[in-house]
């Protein structure tokens, strides 16, 4: 069995990192809250009788050794950073429970063949950089080299704020993990939209994923006379009719 109230106790606790007068969340990647944030689990993770270290691309991952220490790793976690205004569950609940399930496990001698890491992934969100999931590509080994030079609000680049984190940008690759590695990966998250809730059901398993794209495009057009140009003269950006294969 886990323990509830520990868990409980924790998720509050971190909430209390980067919250606004709105009661919602603010953590963007690679700030100070952030940072706070990961200090915070790494100490939940040292309670937990964890092994932690930090990669390259700032996930902090902390390990239970199997008997078989060359045994591929079961990897269970979620995120820490949020969007503007998050929730104090979205990311925090899959890392937390990880490590609750980890330091259970421990308290009760529970030893597994292979070796459990519960990760932290650095930059799920990208509502920094509008990019987003910065640690989960590098540990896949599938970051584009063009995504250091992104650059957030203040032209402060995904490189430098990863430098400024504890991050190495230039040892990226270190925070890969080579096929065959990776037993599996588990995460559980908090429930964004109402199916579950409507449907009385305690959990869902996920079988799909909405896959996100960013895109950037300019529209132009012409200014005319707010009055005197009917609109079948007008060339007005506002009303323009994207492709319907874009949407
Ligand atoms: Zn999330």
């Amino acid at each position: 069995m886990v323990q509830g109230e520990r868990l409980w106790r924790r998720l509050m606790e971190l909430g209390e990192i980067g919250k606004q007068l709105s009661g919602g969340v603010t953590r963007l990647s690679f700030t100070a809250e952030e940072r706070r944030a990961k200090d915070l689990v790494v100490s939940y993770m040292r309670e937990a009788g964890l092994a932690v270290h930090e990669d390259a691309a700032g996930n902090v991952i902390g390990r239970k050794e199997g008997t078989n220490r060359e045994a591929s790793v079961v990897l269970i976690g979620s995120h820490l950073d949020s969007v503007y205004n998050g929730g104090r569950f979205d990311g925090p609940l899959g890392v937390l429970a990880g490590i609750e399930v980890v330091q259970s496990m421990n308290e009760q001698g529970v030893k597994t063949h292979h070796p459990i890491e519960v990760v932290a992934f650095t930059d799920e969100e990208g509502a920094r950089f509008r990019f987003g999931m910065i640690g989960s590509r590098a540990m896949a080994g599938t970051l584009p080299p063009e995504a250091l030079d992104y650059r957030d609000a203040n032209g402060i680049s995904v490189a430098e704020a990863m430098r400024w984190a504890g991050g190495d940008p230039n040892r990226l690759h270190e925070a890969a993990r080579k096929r065959g590695t990776v037993k599996a990966y588990v995460e559980l998250h908090i429930e964004q939209g109402r199916v579950l809730e409507e449907a009385g059901l305690p959990v869902g398993i996920v079988t799909g994923i909405a896959g996100l794209i960013w895109v950037k495009f300019t529209i132009e057009g012409k200014a005319e006379h707010a009055g005197a140009t009917p609109m079948s003269l007008r060339r007005d950006p506002l009303a323009a009719q994207l492709p319907t294969s874009w949407l």
